[in-house]
């Protein structure tokens, strides 16, 4: 069970000093759920020196499909891995919609980051048009096998996949915990086709759009919900605390 909290472009250095030194004050150690903090890039090496000797990991929000070169403004996966990253978010649904990432450069991306040892957060999810006319699990499953196309796995613990329904994502609308569970036991089957039963079935699966404090117990106990991936609630440090101990009940 992984909890992983996705802060966006949100905090400065102060702030997100404060956020991280928070976040490892509430989580217990040793803890039986994996947490995770992914801050902008600005303050990747700050919340890196806070959490360091903690039980916190460290994920970026995006990286470049290259490893060096001349691509102003990119960071690659050997720069991320250096600074202490051990995952990072590919494929977000904003990245898609406003930076133009399509299955071919999320496929790219999820490569160069398992060839320089860090781990993909893969990101899939639906429009709301695309659920209302009845699409869901095929765009889902397009996503999925484009994203992981020639990538190979040693464990089940070198790759995550994050089912984000978009209709859900900072809209205060969450997925049913029978909308989630369907599209997870759906994504679960992909990825043992794709990988094998033993690291298919070791894969977290996380649920994002909208958890919260409230609905975090009934998400997480989904037979095939392996954790969450948190916007909003995950920049308040109470209640990014409630979902890890929900998470902890969970497990
Ligand atoms: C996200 O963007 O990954 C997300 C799940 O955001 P929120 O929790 O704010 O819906």
């Amino acid at each position: 069970m992984l909890i992983a909290g996705n802060w966006k472009m949100n905090t400065d250095l102060p702030t997100a000093r404060q956020l991280a030194s928070a976040v490892v004050s509430s989580v217990g150690d040793p803890n039986p759920v994996r947490v995770a903090i992914f801050p902008p890039m600005v303050s990747i090496d700050a919340v890196f020196s806070v959490i360091h000797g903690s039980p916190v990991l460290l994920g970026a929000q995006n990286v470049h499909d290259g490893e060096y070169g001349a691509y102003t403004g990119e960071v690659s996966a050997p720069m991320l891995r250096s600074a202490g990253c051990h995952y990072v978010i590919v494929g977000h649904s904003e990245r898609r919609q406003h930076f133009g990432e399509t299955d071919e450069t999320v496929n790219f991306k999820i490569a160069s980051s398992r060839a320089n040892r860090l781990v993909p957060v893969v990101c899939v999810g639906e429009t709301l048009s695309e659920r209302d006319a009845g699409r869901e699990k095929q765009i889902v499953e397009r996503q999925i096998r484009a994203g992981m196309k020639g990538v190979a796995i040693g464990s089940g613990l070198e790759m995550v996949v994050a089912y984000e329904p978009i209709w859900a994502i900072g809209t205060g609308r969450t997925a049913t915990p029978e909308q989630a569970q369907e599209m997870h036991a759906l994504i679960r089957k992909i990825l043992i086709d794709l990988f094998g039963k033993t690291s298919g079935s070791d894969i977290d699966i996380l649920y994002g759009g909208s958890m919260k404090p409230g609905n975090a117990a009934e998400l997480l106990s989904q037979p095939d919900v392996g954790g969450g991936l948190i916007g909003g609630a995950s920049l308040k440090a109470e209640d990014f605390a409630a979902i890890v101990a929900a998470a902890v009940k969970a497990v």
